[in-house]
């Protein structure tokens, strides 16, 4: 029997690519010029000393196709990114928002010109105001945080119109998203934590304590980023509403709630949703989303601009055209917002219908609540009852016995060929897994993420340094975060 020689093929795959060019090589063909030669810009403006791959065509492809293999996606395997929502995107909502006339409608178009982009974006509005029991939205905002800015900037200018100018406190629960203070913050208004009871609902007492003739609102997450329903959300609605503030929603994660509770039904005023959590589109690295604000009755008028509104011609025809609120605090961008995002979201939607977004929900809850009842035992569960989307486990137990941290567990499940669950957050939690497992996960994926996390338990417990040292199996093995983050290196030198 002969044996096959060992080739390299990992390393010559896994070249950058000024380390795959060869001088003079090059990866286009272009015809002979047949228009006039256009001139150059300035000498000045152009340099010759930068590098630049000289490779083939081919050359390029299988650097970006080995690229694309080096990360981790939602289309690799699981993602329990809890919080951030990495549910499967379906592919027919970005073949949606691919379409000519959607990927190249531009901002400047005439009104009359667009209606089909302005119809979409109508509707939109008004689905995700019927979703979440509100009177108006503004797709604008770019971005969760963008829409939380938004809200608070509606809640300071709703308080101005009222003549009310000593309202400056905004409450914020101790486990909330980092930026719903930095919103606060920004829209001018001093930010109150309030802590969260053993049950991990809004502690009663305190947030009796912290109301008064200075409260602007309260920011709230329902369910909380415990993964929990507050419990006392009427109580709290009673308290927050009767000192005069604004009840603000953080509903970036509508995965628990959409088509079974509507915020606005429980008393909220302002919510801003994360259309790239809840109601897919490609997200991760920072990359696009949308995060439109919606508003009840009292905070509509001033509703960030545009708005989509419709009118009627003489015939009965439909008109839709780009307004602003009455009152509106402005523009959060130059132009209407994400609008590949909408597409996706609008085409998300309609597919699903309104049973299907009903079993996005449902079925979110299920699978969240699976696991629970299947590690409970493995990890530390600081706050034991039913979840909603997300659960949050604490690796303490660990930590305790064995000197094994969320960080090792996190980076133990890459060997397995799982993304990490979101750490340390919230940061009430001590050593927190915050995993949400999406609705779009079979069965078999769950059981296989359980008996994974089950082993790494007992992998703690008998081979500790195994996990300090994970992950084992990846192009790159444990980095050093503090150096990554202080000192990153983001560019290619010879
Ligand atoms: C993701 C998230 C945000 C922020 O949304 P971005 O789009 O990342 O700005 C706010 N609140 C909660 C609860 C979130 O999960």
């Amino acid at each position: 029997m002969t044996s096959t020689p060992k080739h390299d093929l990992e390393s010559l795959n896994r070249r950058l690519l000024m380390e795959r060019s060869v001088p003079g090589r090059v990866g286009y063909t272009l015809p002979p010029l047949d228009v006039p030669e256009q001139e150059g810009p300035p000498a000045e403006m152009l340099r010759d000393d930068l590098p630049m791959p000289e490779v083939s065509e081919g050359e390029i492809v299988r650097y970006f196709s080995q690229m694309s293999q080096a990360n981790f996606s939602i289309d690799h395997n699981f993602y329990p990114l809890g919080s951030c929502t990495m549910k499967y995107n379906p592919k027919l909502d970005d073949e949606m928002a691919s379409m000519p006339g959607m990927s190249e409608v531009h901002p400047r178009q005439q009104e009359a010109g667009v209606q089909g982009a302005l119809k979409l974006m109508y509707q939109l509005q008004g689905y995700l105001a019927e979703m979440t029991g509100m009177a108006g939205a503004s797709l604008a905002p770019m971005a969760g945080a963008e829409g939380e800015l938004a809200g608070m900037l509606m809640t300071r200018a709703y308080h101005l119109a009222n003549g009310d100018t000593g309202r400056k406190k905004v409450l914020i629960p101790d486990s909330a998203h980092g930026t719903n203070p930095a919103s606060a913050a920004m829209a001018g208004f001093d930010v109150v934590p309030i802590p969260s009871d053993e049950e991990g609902n809004t502690d009663l007492a305190a947030l009796q304590a912290a109301v008064g003739d200075d409260l602007a609102g309260f920011m709230l997450t329902q369910p909380s980023t415990l993964g929990l329903f507050d419990t006392n959300i009427l109580e709290v609605m009673r308290v927050v509403r009767g000192a005069g503030g604004i009840v603000y929603g953080d509903g970036a994660n509508l995965n628990a709630l959409i088509g079974l509770v509507k915020l606005g039904d429980l008393g909220f005023d302002v919510v801003h949703s994360n259309l790239h959590k809840t109601f897919t589109q490609p997200h991760g690295g920072g990359g696009p989303g949308a995060g439109p604000v919606i508003a009840g009755e009292r905070l509509k008028p001033f509703l960030p601009a545009p708005v989509v509104e419709m009118s009627r011609g003489p015939d009965g025809t439909e008109r839709y055209t780009l307004g602003a609120p009455p009152q509106s605090i402005g523009k959060m961008g130059a132009f209407h917002g994400n609008f590949g995002a909408l597409v996706r979201a609008y085409s998300y939607i309609r597919t699903l219908g309104d049973e299907g977004i009903r079993s996005v929900s449902r079925d979110a809850i299920i699978n969240a609540n699976y696991i629970l009842s299947q590690l409970r035992g493995y990890y530390d569960l600081p706050y034991d009852r039913h979840c909603m989307h997300e659960v949050v486990f604490s690796a303490r137990n660990l930590k305790r016995a064995h000197g094994v941290s969320a960080l090792d567990v996190a980076k133990r499940l890459i060997d397995y060929g799982v993304h990490p669950p979101t750490m340390y957050f919230p940061l009430i939690v001590e050593e927190a897994l915050m995993i949400e497992p999406t609705e779009t996960e079979s069965k078999e994926t769950l059981d296989y993420f359980i008996d994974v996390m089950k082993t790494i338990a007992q992998e703690a417990a008998e081979s500790p340094d195994l996990l300090h040292d994970a992950p084992h199996d990846t192009p790159n093995t444990r980095l050093d975060e503090a150096a990554a983050a202080r000192r990153p290196n983001l560019r290619w030198r010879p």
